[in-house]
């Protein structure tokens, strides 16, 4: 079985979630199982091997990924977080959001400079919240290595979004 499809076993699709018409994926049951979970940090950070230094996890899901990538290449977590929680020096950068708009954060010197960071998160859908992350990472000095999710949701057009800038890799196509 390959990581892929072991990852998609454990991958559960809600309909009407969070709101009447949206189609929801669930990736706690990843979470749940540790042959899953490693297969998930495995298939996230071998495309990029060798060529990043710290793993940018994406509040909150993107951090459980972060942390077994980290376990599992050596590579440090830089903290990406929803705004108002980090107690330092940020760097904030706004997204939209299918209502509104919603603001991501990390701190100043937090890495060194030039640093390669490899940005991951589960699901890349309209692609906002993934190119905030790397603006982030630009502005406070550092490199985007990557873009690295467990699932993409095609329809949503996140790739396209994103444009050529970053190489964008996802482990699933829904
Ligand atoms: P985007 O900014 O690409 O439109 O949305 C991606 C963000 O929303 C990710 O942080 C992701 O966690 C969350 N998201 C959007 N749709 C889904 C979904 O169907 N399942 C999960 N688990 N997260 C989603």
């Amino acid at each position: 079985q390959s990581a892929g499809e072991l990852v998609a076993s454990r991958i559960a699709t809600i309909p009407d979630f969070p709101e009447p018409g949206v189609t929801f994926r669930d990736l706690t049951p990843v979470f749940a199982s540790a042959p899953a979970l490693h297969a998930l940090a495995t298939g996230l950070t071998d495309p990029f091997a060798g060529r990043f230094d710290e793993i940018g996890g994406v509040e909150a899901r993107g951090f459980l990924i972060a942390g077994a990538a980290s376990a599992l290449t050596g590579a440090g977590v830089l903290t990406v977080r929803k705004a108002g929680k980090l107690p330092r020096a940020v760097l904030r950068e706004e997204y939209d959001l299918e209502y509104g708009r919603a603001a991501l954060e990390v701190h100043e010197g937090e890495l060194a400079p030039g640093a390669r960071v490899l940005i991951v998160d589960d699901v890349l859908a309209t692609g906002g919240t993934v190119a905030a992350a790397a603006r982030l990472v630009e502005r406070a000095g550092w490199q985007v290595a990557g873009i690295s999710v467990a699932l993409e949701l095609t329809a949503l057009g996140g790739r396209a979004a994103l444009g050529d800038r970053y190489e964008i890799f996802s482990l699933l196509q829904y």
